[in-house]
């Protein structure tokens, strides 16, 4: 509760309905005041928020966040595969500093309804009226589309954590690998885009570089409905047959089909190559990583934003507003329209750009998108010394199209990366 009215009363108290006053004093002269507000403090949100602060210091931007603390997924499979040097701390961070220095308001509570026509988010305790709203809200599992059993949703949700988003999920998963003590350790890869297409097989080899390193008797198999990885897919297979040839499987046109938590094991369709066509499998298993199919967190969805039909945010091309709403923008790894990586570098990259865009707005200029291109790199650990990338550019046709470049293996890219995790963590959160 402290914590909370810190952030509610202390800096520039939001503009809730039953206050609205409050804010009166903040009227820039030069831009028509209107209240801009970010749902969801994660990569794309926080970014956005500060930066619509830094080009206008009297907007009224204010973000809810429902988390007390900023959790990263990027180097949680580090922190789990005890690569040195990465603490969870280094996961984990306050927002007070951010919010201190860029001077946004911050509400720390769950929103729970949008009200696209009246234009209020509902949070646990608040109304909050928007002039401009920037959802920015991540993803969400759909398990329903792999099993249909509550019960083994549940257990599966408690036993077998997917860790795609950041805090309990991540701590889980490191207690389930330190405490692991022999056996098959299952990573399943859903179909369609999921958050960072990497992240999995990176997953693999740390954990796999943890079970060699502590000399565990196991096996990391890598379920994949693919033919190959989503990302990265020779630098990964290389990896794999290089350091991990007797720990990792990897098993491709391999998707999850079901879950036995008495007999433990995972039954898996797979492309059969003398039946040629695909067969039910059974797998043994002592520990698993099921990852359900993403899709864009369900406020969108339930707000009245459309979806498309994997559930990702529909947008006015070339634009990163909502179909739905010209005054509505999706931010981050929810967007469906483009063929955008689902990454934090892309999250910030794009959280840039709708702060440009809503500055132009503001002041009647015309927005170029096709002049304002994003820009991502990725980068994945294959081993707790070397690392490889990816890097996209973008061009506008009519649509954004991606040119890519991945590089080799090595140490030089892991220095990189420490360097772009920090360097990212430092620029939002300002620590
Ligand atoms: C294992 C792993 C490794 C990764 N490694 C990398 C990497 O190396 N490089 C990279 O670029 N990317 C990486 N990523 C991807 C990156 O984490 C995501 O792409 C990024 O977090 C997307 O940002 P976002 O703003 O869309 O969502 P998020 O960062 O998830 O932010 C969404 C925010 O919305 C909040 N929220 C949700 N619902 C509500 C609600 N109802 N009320 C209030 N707040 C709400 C959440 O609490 C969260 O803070 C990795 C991901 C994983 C899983």
């Amino acid at each position: 509760m402290i914590r909370r009215d810190f952030f509610k009363y202390s800096l520039f108290a939001a503009s809730i309905l039953t206050t609205t006053k409050i804010n009166a004093y903040l009227i820039n002269e030069n831009i028509k005041k209107s209240k801009i507000v970010i749902c969801g403090g994660g990569f794309s949100g926080l970014t956005c928020a500060k930066r619509l602060k830094q080009l206008d210091k009297n907007l009224d931007v204010t973000l809810i966040e429902k988390n007390e603390n900023f959790s990263s997924c990027p180097f949680s499979n580090l922190w789990i595969g005890d690569v040195k040097n990465i603490s969870y701390e280094d996961l984990n961070y306050d927002y007070y500093k951010t919010v201190e220095k860029n001077r946004f308001n911050f509400i720390n509570e769950t929103i729970i309804k949008i009200d696209k026509d009246k234009k209020l988010v509902y949070t646990t305790e608040n109304i909050i009226k928007y002039d401009y709203l920037i959802l920015a809200l991540g993803i969400q599992y759909n398990y329903k589309k792999i099993l249909k059993d509550e019960n083994k949703i549940k257990k599966c949700k408690v036993q077998t954590p997917a860790a795609l988003i950041p805090g309990n999920e991540h701590l889980a998963l490191k207690r389930i690998v330190k405490n692991f003590n022999s056996g098959n350790f299952i990573i399943s890869i859903p179909n369609g885009a999921y958050r960072c297409p990497p992240g999995p097989y990176e997953r693999a080899c740390m954990i796999a570089n943890y079970f060699q390193t502590h000399k565990i008797d196991a096996k990391v198999i890598i379920l994949d409905p693919r033919d190959k990885p989503a990302a990265k897919p020779y630098k990964f297979l290389k990896a794999f047959k290089q350091f991990y040839k007797n720990t990792i499987i990897y098993k491709p046109y391999s998707s999850f089909k079901d879950i036995d938590f008495e007999k433990k094991e995972i039954i898996y369709k797979n492309f059969d190559e003398k039946e040629l066509e695909y067969l039910d499998k059974k797998i043994s298993f002592e520990q698993a990583n099921i990852i359900p199919p993403n899709e864009a967190n369900s406020l969108i969805k339930n707000s009245g934003f459309a979806v498309n039909e994997s559930g990702w945010a529909r947008l006015k091309k070339p634009t990163f507003r909502s179909i739905s709403d010209d005054r509505v923008y999706i931010l981050g790894d929810a967007q469906g329209e483009y063929a955008f990586a689902k990454s934090a570098q892309m999250a910030n990259s794009c959280g840039y750009i709708v702060a440009e865009e809503i500055i132009s707005r503001l002041k009647k200029q015309k927005f170029d998108y096709k002049n304002n291109m994003p820009g991502n790199v990725c980068y994945s650990m294959v081993n707790k010394n070397e690392a490889v990338s990816i890097t996209h550019s973008y061009e506008y046709t009519n649509t954004f199209i991606a040119n890519y470049e991945i590089s080799d293996i090595s140490k030089d890219v892991a220095d990189a990366a420490k360097a772009w995790y920090f360097g990212m963590i430092n620029e939002i959160l300002e620590i």
